[in-house]
């Protein structure tokens, strides 16, 4: 098998294994024009999957049209029907106005780019993704983005934050059924790969790192990872799966609805709501 035809047969494999989705539902990917993303959507297609898109226009300038544009392409490309969402015309403000006035109130300065983008865009997707009906949410998350979650929640000293990763997120104790379940199909494939396979099926791709994402705790961690040796790059991903495991079972399912959006929260307030109030 070549390297395209293992990372093809690994995606499958974590469909099936931990039963990501169905050929009877419908499934929103959310793209960012960037390769994680546009891989996973070009896979479920390709896998017979019932995929729509949906595109979050951010308004970071130049950079969230070629984003946008990356998104259409790729629309037209597996003919599927292509939402896009954008923050100026729903939220009144693109991301980096909305952002930099979080980080100007009192008390939120700590907060940084990619942690408060993160945030907004979670509760994008969610709210989205469910009243388009979708049956399941997919993400680009590969493992390198998976790897780099579970040595920061570490890190901070939360390695319980954990507790809610994996190929398949779903919240059972969802009552008012307001959490649409999210899949990472690339869950185990590491992200050179993923980008090789972009190149090889000439995926439209924006390969450039967002600009806003210069102070992000990950882009510290990352470095870091990268100064391990292959053999102890290897050994956190070996750990992973078997430690994932152990951690779920001390999963924190309670889930409660935010008092300002009724999205689903931890706490009174969702954590969109709680960044966004005065
Ligand atoms: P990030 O938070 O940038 O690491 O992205 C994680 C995943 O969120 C990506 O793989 C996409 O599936 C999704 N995503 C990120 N940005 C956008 C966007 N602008 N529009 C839609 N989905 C996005
Ligand atoms: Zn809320």
């Amino acid at each position: 098998m070549n390297l395209s035809q293992k990372l093809e047969s690994k995606v499958m494999q974590t469909i099936k294994k931990y039963k990501l989705c169905n050929k009877g539902e419908k499934i929103i990917v959310a793209v960012s024009g960037g390769k994680d993303s546009s891989v996973t959507a070009y896979l479920l297609h390709k896998f017979d999957y019932n995929i729509e898109l949906f595109h979050i226009n951010l308004r970071i300038g130049g950079y969230s049209e070629r984003c946008l544009n990356a998104a259409k392409e790729l629309s037209k490309l597996l003919n599927v029907k292509l939402h896009i969402y954008d923050m100026k015309k729903e939220m009144g403000s693109g991301m980096c106005y909305l952002r930099t006035a979080i980080q100007t109130k009192s008390g939120k300065i700590k907060l940084k780019n990619c942690a408060i983008c993160g945030v907004i865009k979670k509760w994008i997707l969610n709210k989205i993704a469910r009243e388009l009906k979708a049956d399941k949410l997919a993400t680009g998350h590969n493992l390198d983005d998976e790897a780099q979650t579970f040595l920061m929640n570490i890190f901070k000293g939360s390695p319980k934050l954990s507790a809610n990763t994996g190929p398949i997120t779903r919240n059972l104790l969802d009552k008012r059924l307001k959490f649409v379940p999210r899949i990472k199909p690339l869950f185990y494939v590491a992200e050179n790969d993923v980008r090789v396979y972009s190149k090889e099926k000439k995926l439209p791709v924006v390969y450039e790192k967002c600009p806003c994402a210069l102070d992000s705790y990950r882009i510290q961690v990352r470095k870091f990872v990268n100064t391990l040796t292959e053999k102890e790059k290897q050994n956190i991903m070996n750990n992973f799966d078997s430690l994932i495991k152990r951690i779920e079972k001390i999963k924190d399912t309670r889930i409660e609805y935010c008092e300002v959006c009724g999205e689903p929260a931890r706490n009174k307030l969702c954590k969109k709501c709680e960044l966004v109030k005065t």
